[in-house]
């Protein structure tokens, strides 16, 4: 295992949510009340907790976004700042509400979600301009796509320009997305995002070479299609490889791809060595899926490094 000291800024431009999730015996019908079982309050938004897995997996990790003027919002900002993560530059947005989802959740475990991106949607091209030097004295930039596709492109357009390395995790996949945003180091869909950027199944290792040879050619320099238990498939000018998973006991794969993305994105910038970088985004991605929950499921660099060294 490599030096993980030397210390590295992985800046995130993305979404902060809040997820209301109440859990109940069946859903609503219109016009009735019911009681629900239980309530919690979950700290979301693919932008947070690929920052809260960067910080875990040790990296001086920087959140960009916006938040609403309202209670959620300094709750947000307060427990990324509870995980080391700078949010001086989480910008607070008046006469808005913080990005938010209401999940219904019933005793099999289907859900129905209302969703307001809120803030997130008024994070705007100019703010990125006035987060310039932030960006460009980052390590990495680390990029979704629950803010506004103009912002993530200005994002990459300033990052370039200072030849910071740039990773675009494509989701959610929209209706079109504007070739400029795979002008990237590194981009990272999952399997299903891989289809929906490339109208390519992937079923086989051989579709998964396919779709990400598309997305290489497109511009993307590096890619990486994520493939759950099977782990990930890696994509660069010397060709495709699979990088196998850790055996893990999947219980919850929420936010797996997230501390995928994070962790990666660490191990890359202090490293360089790409396929190393994969194998510990995969063991992060193993230990999100063996605990419940999103941001409290990603492990720390010494979690991650004990699964890593378990297997040679
Ligand atoms: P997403 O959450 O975006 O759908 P994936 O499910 O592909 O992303 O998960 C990202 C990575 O996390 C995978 O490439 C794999 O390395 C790891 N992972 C996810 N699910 C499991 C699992 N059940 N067992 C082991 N590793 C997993």
């Amino acid at each position: 295992m490599p030096d993980s000291t030397i210390p590295i800024r992985v800046t995130v431009a993305g979404s902060i949510n809040m997820d209301l999730v109440l859990r109940c015996d069946h859903f609503p019908q219109p016009g009735t009340t019911i009681v629900a079982r239980s309530y919690d309050e979950i700290s979301g938004g693919k932008g947070a907790n690929q920052a809260v897995s960067a910080a875990k997996a040790g990296a001086q990790a920087t959140m960009l976004g916006r938040v609403g003027e309202d209670a959620f919002g300094e709750r947000l900002t307060g427990r990324l700042k509870e995980q080391g993560i700078d949010c001086r530059h989480v910008l607070s947005t008046p006469n808005c509400e913080s990005g938010l989802a209401m999940i219904m959740v019933d005793p099999a475990a289907q859900n129905s979600i209302i969703f307001i991106e809120g803030a997130n949607g008024r994070f705007t091209p100019e703010d990125a301009l006035g987060l310039r030097d932030v960006i460009e004295s980052s390590d990495v930039v680390l990029l979704q796509l629950e803010i506004p596709l103009e912002t993530v492109r200005e994002v990459i357009r300033i990052a370039k320009a200072a030849k910071v390395r740039v990773i675009l995790d494509p989701a959610p996949v929209p209706s079109a997305l504007p070739e400029a945003l795979l002008q990237v180091d590194l981009i990272c869909p999952n399997e299903h995002e891989a289809e929906q950027l490339t109208g390519i199944t992937i079923d086989s290792v051989d579709r998964a070479s396919a779709a990400a040879a598309s997305l290489h050619a497109k511009g993307a320099q590096h890619v990486v299609i994520t493939m759950g238990s099977r782990g990930s498939f890696l994509f660069d000018e010397n060709g495709g490889r699979m990088i196998p998973a850790f055996i893990t006991d999947a219980v919850d794969t929420t936010a797996a791809g997230d501390a995928f993305a994070g962790a990666l994105a660490v191990y890359w910038a202090q490293h360089g060595d790409l396929d190393q970088a994969v194998r510990f985004g995969n063991a992060a991605g193993a230990i999100a899926a063996s605990r419940m929950g999103a941001q409290p499921s990603m492990g720390t660099r010494s979690e991650i490094e004990a699964l890593w060294g378990s297997i040679q």
